[in-house]
């Protein structure tokens, strides 16, 4: 693979900045202030009327003779100063730019139920197409409550601790929203999935960083005791862990307990990959929920996504259960940031919940993929490191090259024709152990087809 090929398209995934991590000035470049200049013109378009000429005139004034507003063109002062695009966003579109097979933002790329259509189609033909109460469908939220029950072992009532979100993005959103008060502290795991720490900072927080151990990525919890200070308003975690595969122990999940006890930090346990763990009978592990931990669960937004329960990603739904106290916190943030959540969706899938068989099997299906994928690595010069839930695949690129991962990430894709994500951006400062993400929600034949391209390499 030729080097140059690199230093032309630095500039390309220079613009991938995760959790505002990767520095570059991003003030807002100045436009000139002119008769007839048009408001969106710029490399950004600002409201229109606030903009120079043409903006609102009273009597031949502008409105900003008279109230202080800002007036543009200016420089904006960027609530997020150092963040660019999500890497997701960036590679999957030199992915497609450069028509690669895309294992780089994860989604599958099967269809899911067809049940599932049939039932969302039904609510719409009946007329459920206006808004869904704010926290969400009853008959989902008592499905989601069964089935928590049933799996975790706790009850949550669904008229006071389950809220419908627009996905778990929205939820952890809302609940920093509503919790985290300026000033407040935040400890987050690195590698740290990319919208926490824009959330944390756009609420007025501070992030602080634990650092999962490299290469088993185990937390070290001295250190997570270290950073609690008397601001620490709330830890973040998720479990199985996106970008490393890892699944947290029930240890794990007791330290979080006793760290936490008699303190007033809250917890968001980002969930969305619950019934994605692998090896179940040979390891004895299991999805650590925070709902089985009662002393964990008081203080706790649990937050799950059906998005990868049923591959539909694209559908942005999801739900968060915590204590009263918490939910009523939650939906005072909630019902303007969202409102509500798509209605017919949400009825649907209360019908699909109740179909346990839909859930329980993600584990053995995805455990397939998996093994499938690694099975086509074999006899490449990629190193696999572990996966124990989720659907990526880390992997060691150190035999083959000794660039960066955000450079070697966008080569494999122009060059080998396999997008893949570089997980260096999930951290602060940049820490390159050499390591890409693989996503394997993928069908046989796009895995096998990546897996002769990536043999080559
Ligand atoms: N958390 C993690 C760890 C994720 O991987 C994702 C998306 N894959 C999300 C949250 C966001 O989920 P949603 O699409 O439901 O907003
Ligand atoms: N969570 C998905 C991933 O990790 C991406 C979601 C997104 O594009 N924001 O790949």
């Amino acid at each position: 693979m030729a080097r140059s090929a690199l230093i032309e398209n630095a500039t390309l995934l220079a613009e991938a900045r995760v959790g505002g991590r990767r520095r570059r000035d991003d003030s807002f470049p100045p436009i000139a202030p002119g008769p007839g200049r048009s408001c969106g013109a710029g490399p950004l378009s600002v409201p229109r009327l606030a903009c120079g000429a043409g903006s609102a005139t009273i009597g031949g004034a502008s409105i900003s003779d008279f109230v202080p507003v800002p007036r543009y063109p200016a420089t904006i002062s960027s609530r997020l100063p150092q963040v660019g695009t999500t890497i997701f966003t960036v590679m999957s579109r030199l992915a497609n730019e450069c028509g690669a097979i895309n294992l780089s933002q994860g989604f599958p790329d099967f269809s899911a139920a067809d049940a599932l259509f049939e039932l969302v189609a039904r609510h719409m033909r009946a007329g459920h197409n206006q808004y869904a109460p704010m926290a969400g469908a009853a008959p989902l939220r008592e499905a989601i409550a069964a089935k928590v029950e049933e799996l975790y072992g706790a009850r949550y009532d669904p008229e006071a601790e389950i809220t419908v979100t627009a996905g778990a993005t929205q939820a952890i959103f809302t609940a920093v929203a509503a919790m985290v008060h300026p000033g407040d502290e935040v400890i987050v795991f690195e590698p740290v999935y990319d919208s926490y720490v824009p959330s944390i900072e756009l609420n007025g927080g501070t992030a602080r960083y634990a650092r999962l151990r490299f290469p088993d990525y185990r937390p070290d919890w001295s250190e997570v005791r270290a950073l609690v200070s008397p601001r620490t308003r709330m830890i973040i975690v998720n479990t199985p862990h996106n970008p490393s595969g890892t699944v947290w122990s029930a240890a794990d999940m007791e330290e979080l307990e006793r760290i936490t006890r008699d303190t007033g930090i809250v917890v968001v346990a980002d969930e969305v990959y619950e019934h994605i763990v692998f090896d179940r009978n040979t390891r004895q592990c299991r999805h650590e929920s925070a709902a089985r931990y009662p002393a964990l669960a008081e203080r706790t937004f649990i937050v799950s996504s059906f998005g990868k329960t049923y591959h539909v990603t694209g559908w942005k739904i999801g739900y968060v259960l915590a204590p009263r106290e918490l939910t009523t916190e939650f939906r005072k943030a909630h019902q303007y940031i969202v409102f509500a959540v798509n209605h017919p969706v949400q009825l649907a899938l209360a019908e699909f919940v109740a179909q346990r068989e839909r859930y329980l099997g993600l584990a053995d299906f995805y455990q397939a993929k998996r093994d499938f994928f690694r099975a086509q690595l074999e006899g490449s010069r990629f190193r696999l490191l572990a996966c124990a839930g989720t659907y990526f695949q880390l992997a060691g690129f150190e035999a083959i090259a000794d660039e960066p991962d955000v450079a070697f990430a966008e080569r494999l894709t122009r060059e080998v024709g396999v997008a893949a994500i570089p997980v260096s951006v999930f951290y602060r400062e940049p820490v390159d152990h050499k390591v890409i993400r693989f996503c394997f929600a993928k069908s046989e034949n796009t895995l096998a087809a990546a897996g002769e391209r990536l043999r080559r390499v």
